[in-house]
């Protein structure tokens, strides 16, 4: 959105008088900083990080048409899960993309509150680690959440993590503070996603600490709270994403059917403030950050 100055247009035309062509200056004076603002937007390629393709999501949104949506925005690859797992095979079966395939712990909604201490989940990942997705390997497990962080030491949350490192997986972790160390000290050099970096606005000083003390933790930064104001990035998040610009990541999260509509205009919300980090930065978190983590070729310009 282009920046509003208010008042210039009213002045423009007072030339004649002094004490307007003071005021005129003083607001001119006082719009620059506005007119610094005005970044472009960020236009390389996109990794969508979070995307979940469930069940209910797919007579709406057929493969044909989350790939025009995903072309539309310049989103080049994706992490994909879904509940239950099928609509993951469903759409990574689709030519085009990169493709990372992960596998979610969920059949259905009750799984959400107990497979971190429910054996059929292990047993059920095992079986899909050996049988794979039409795009190959699956490449981690989630998301998962944990609305207690007390369940991270779960016998099957324990046992998962432990799986992922052994097996060089990354985990996408809807889970608090307290169970991003809970679910790394099980694990430590495990890889770990924490979707959203902190739904609960917890400060980026204890981010910044937990980055600093994991060194597999990467933040994914839909719905993040405190993230930007009218489009801004915050002060404090502009420092922590130049300072571990190799630590971060951007994902749709299509929790609901209804997300999808808002697809495009989510990317392009994304692009506004990651143009206002410094290029290379923007870069990172963009696609180099999955890039790296997944192994992905650069993608060849559209
Ligand atoms: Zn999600």
């Amino acid at each position: 959105m282009a920046p509003r100055v208010p008042g210039v247009p009213r002045f423009a035309a007072a030339g004649a008088r002094p004490e307007l062509r003071m005021h005129r200056r003083a607001l001119l004076l006082a719009a620059l900083p506005l007119v610094a603002h005005a970044e472009a937007a960020y236009a390389g390629p996109l990794f969508d990080a979070h995307l979940h393709y469930n069940d209910d999501a797919q007579q709406p949104h057929p493969p044909a048409d989350v790939l025009a949506r995903m072309a539309r925005c310049g989103v080049r690859g994706a992490l994909v899960n879904s509940r239950p797992n099928d609509g993951t095979l469903r759409l990574v079966a689709e030519p085009g993309p990169a493709w990372v395939p992960f596998i979610r712990l969920y059949r259905n909604r009750a799984d959400y509150g107990t497979w971190f201490a429910d054996d059929s989940i292990r047993r059920m990942v095992l079986s899909m680690l050996d049988a794979g997705s039409p795009a190959g390997a699956f490449r981690g497990l989630g998301e998962f959440h944990l609305y207690d962080s007390a369940h991270a030491d779960g016998p099957t949350a324990v046992a998962l993590m432990k799986l992922a490192r052994e097996r060089e997986l990354t985990v996408l972790a809807h889970v608090d503070d307290v169970a991003v160390d809970k679910l790394l000290g099980h694990a430590p050099g495990a890889s770990l996603i924490w979707a959203h970096t902190g739904l609960s606005g917890e400060p980026t000083a204890r981010v910044q600490a937990l980055l600093q003390k994991h060194t597999g933790l990467k933040g994914e930064l839909s719905y993040r709270p405190g993230l930007t104001q009218d489009g801004r990035l915050a002060a404090d998040w502009r420092a922590l994403l130049t300072r571990h610009a190799d630590r971060f990541l951007v994902g749709s999260d299509t929790w609901v059917t209804q997300r999808w509509q808002h697809y495009e205009g989510l990317f392009a919300d994304y692009r506004g403030w990651l143009g206002q980090l410094p290029a290379d930065t923007a870069m990172r978190i963009a696609w180099g950050n999955a890039a790296s983590l997944f192994g992905l070729p650069t993608p060849a310009a559209t």
